[in-house]
């Protein structure tokens, strides 16, 4: 193509303005270049914008100013015993050896900022080098003012993770606006949260103080701006134009029509991964198919498809395709239906056990929601698990809320009405109406309450792990995740496989540059993200582990284009 060919020249264009892309985007322009970023949505995030937001970065600055000792090496330990070595040991490597400076280089140089965690237990922590603390930050809240106008162009999260209609709030708010009667502090926080909220409804569609996942994007798409970086916005990357094998742009669908991108330094590829996929998700996943995935519909495996058109190879070398979680299908109020991703506010608590068609138990219902759908998917080889069902008390559910429906909530009728939960005076009418066996049902309930009175899961060591603990009830003893079930009425839940990330996907090298089948680089190409296949072969260490590996990865993407790979 001759220079009049082009509608625009950058130095480097991204697809994609998730948290990999923005990341790869925002380092491209400190270190000196010109970056645009193309983004196939309206709005900015993927499903970063709807994330808790946390990020495994062992050895991390921000956790051992505040006094929480962590390394990269012991964090190698555990990363050795979880996956062992295979063919991307060296990616892990060089994340952890430059996770905690590239958290810092992001703090000093822009408005991305993050807080430790503390006490944030990894997801195997009977495996040596496991941490118990130290390894999560999240971002710092974000106020959505900031972005003017532009605080339309973030995308919001899922409004199952809303109150009121458009309030976010973190863990810390949870448990203050819970304990709002019991301390004034937490009544001074909840009261100046839901002011600064309804204030907010005034001038803004929801609310702008802005926490985990939607402050990371909002936090990054704030940076890009003060840097001028652009980003299109529907304008999804169609196709890469080559110059001798060498990719040296990619042609846009726009808005105005189709631009063409001449892009000096490279092309990026992080558009999410393949989650809307069909093709993808029945070749990579497992059988049955989940049915259900938290990505934003936008991410439809573009990327990944664009670069097998050049010979580029995708890494099926993992232990799985997806990183999972179980959710529940809501109705939302316009009638359509949401997922609500039981990531670590319900199945832990004491007094809930999921169980599959036979009734019975499968899986420590306290482990990683990761952990919990292999159970399903091992479960279900024998018995029908797709759906597994969480089963509690209804005054479980006002206790501790479930899914979707939040603590307090004492009329459960509404949920009822809309098939959210199955409600029944005795365990055998509830079993019949789910289609459990009956007899199943009642002697795992019998069986799990007798380990709630000596405080051992003999079957399956709920609340052995830390991470059971973390997330169970710390005022209920002797195990903080087990209690009896024993009074209706009695609740049911449907729960499905889901993935809240890819970890099939693009082959790269450690400087993500993407790979021909024969591994060789294909020039001027590179990949982060969920287009990136997961560093972590599938499995899932601890909290942050899509978003750590983004971030990193697109720093490396940036440095390498740049040409300060390390
Ligand atoms: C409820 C929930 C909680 C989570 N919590 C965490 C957590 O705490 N920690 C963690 O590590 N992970 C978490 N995850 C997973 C994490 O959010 C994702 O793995 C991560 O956002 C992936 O980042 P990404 O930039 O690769 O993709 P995305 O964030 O999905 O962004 C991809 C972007 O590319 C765009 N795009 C798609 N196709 C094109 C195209 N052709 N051209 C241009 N743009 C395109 C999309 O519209 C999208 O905006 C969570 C996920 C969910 C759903």
């Amino acid at each position: 193509m001759s220079d009049q060919d082009w509608d625009i020249e950058t130095d480097l264009l991204v697809a994609g303005a998730g948290p990999a892309g923005m990341t790869a985007a925002l380092v491209a322009s400190m270190e000196g270049l010109d970056a645009v970023i193309c983004e196939k949505a309206g709005q900015v995030g993927g499903t970063g914008a709807t994330s808790a937001g946390t990020l495994w970065i062992p050895g991390n600055s921000q956790n051992r100013d505040a006094g929480f000792d962590d390394s990269a090496e012991e964090a190698a330990t555990y990363l050795d015993q979880l996956i062992g070595e295979d063919r991307l040991s060296e990616h892990r490597r060089v994340y952890l050896r430059d996770g905690p400076g590239v958290i810092d280089y992001l703090e000093e140089k822009t408005d991305v900022k993050f807080l430790p965690c503390g006490m944030h237990p990894d997801y195997r922590n009977n495996l040596a080098g496991a941490g118990l603390a130290g390894r999560a930050i999240i971002p710092e809240n974000f106020d959505g003012r900031l972005l003017g106008r532009d605080f339309d162009r973030v995308r919001p999260p899922i409004p199952e993770f809303m109150l009121m209609g458009g309030m976010m709030v973190g863990k810390a708010d949870i448990i203050n606006l819970l304990g709002r009667y019991k301390s004034f502090r937490a009544f001074r926080h909840s009261a100046s949260i839901v002011l600064r909220y309804l204030a907010d409804r005034i001038r803004y569609r929801r609310g702008t103080r802005l926490v985990m996942g939607n402050a990371l994007v909002a936090r990054l798409y704030y940076s890009l701006k003060k840097r001028n970086v652009p980003v299109l916005f529907e304008s999804p990357i169609d196709e890469f134009v080559c110059d001798g094998g060498t990719v040296v742009g990619a042609v846009l669908n726009t808005p105005t029509g189709v631009k063409r991108v001449r892009a000096h330094n490279g092309v990026v590829l992080a558009t999410g991964g393949f989650a809307h996929n069909p093709k993808f998700r029945k070749a990579f996943m497992p059988d049955p198919t989940p049915p259900y995935s938290m990505a934003p519909s936008t991410n439809t495996g573009d990327g990944m498809t664009l670069a097998e058109s050049l010979g580029a190879g995708i890494d099926t070398s993992g232990q799985g395709a997806g990183l999972w979680s179980p959710v529940s299908v809501t109705k939302r109020s316009d009638g359509s239906d949401g997922l609500y991703p039981h990531l670590a506010m319900d199945r832990a608590k004491p007094g809930l056990i999921a169980v599959n068609a036979a009734g019975r138990r499968f899986v420590n219902e306290a482990v990683s929601y990761h952990d919990f759908v292999e159970a399903m998917y091992r479960s279900h080889e024998t018995v029908d698990t797709i759906p597994a069902w969480l089963i509690c008390e209804a005054a479980f559910v006002t206790k501790y809320g479930l899914g979707a429906i939040h603590p307090e909530t004492r009329n459960l009728q509404k949920h009822v009405a809309d098939g959210y939960i199955t409600v029944a005076d005795s365990l055998e009418a509830l079993a019949s109406k789910i289609g459990v066996d009956t007899d199943g049902l009642r002697n795992s309930v019998n069986r799990h309450n007798e380990f709630a009175l000596t405080g051992t899961d003999e079957d399956f060591g709920k609340g052995d792990l830390e991470l059971n603990r973390f997330n169970g009830d710390p005022a209920h003893s002797p195990n903080p995740c087990l209690r009896p079930i024993e009074n209706g009425p009695f609740v049911a839940m449907a729960v499905w496989p889901a993935e809240i990330g890819c970890s099939v996907g693009l082959s790269t090298d450690p400087d993500g540059r993407v790979l021909d089948v024969e591994d060789r680089p294909v020039p001027g190409l590179f990949a982060c993200g969920n287009d990136m296949g997961s560093l972590m072969s599938g499995s899932y260490p601890g909290p942050g582990t899509t978003l750590g590996p983004a971030v990193v990865f697109g720093w490396r993407v940036a440095m390498h284009a740049v040409g300060k790979s390390v």
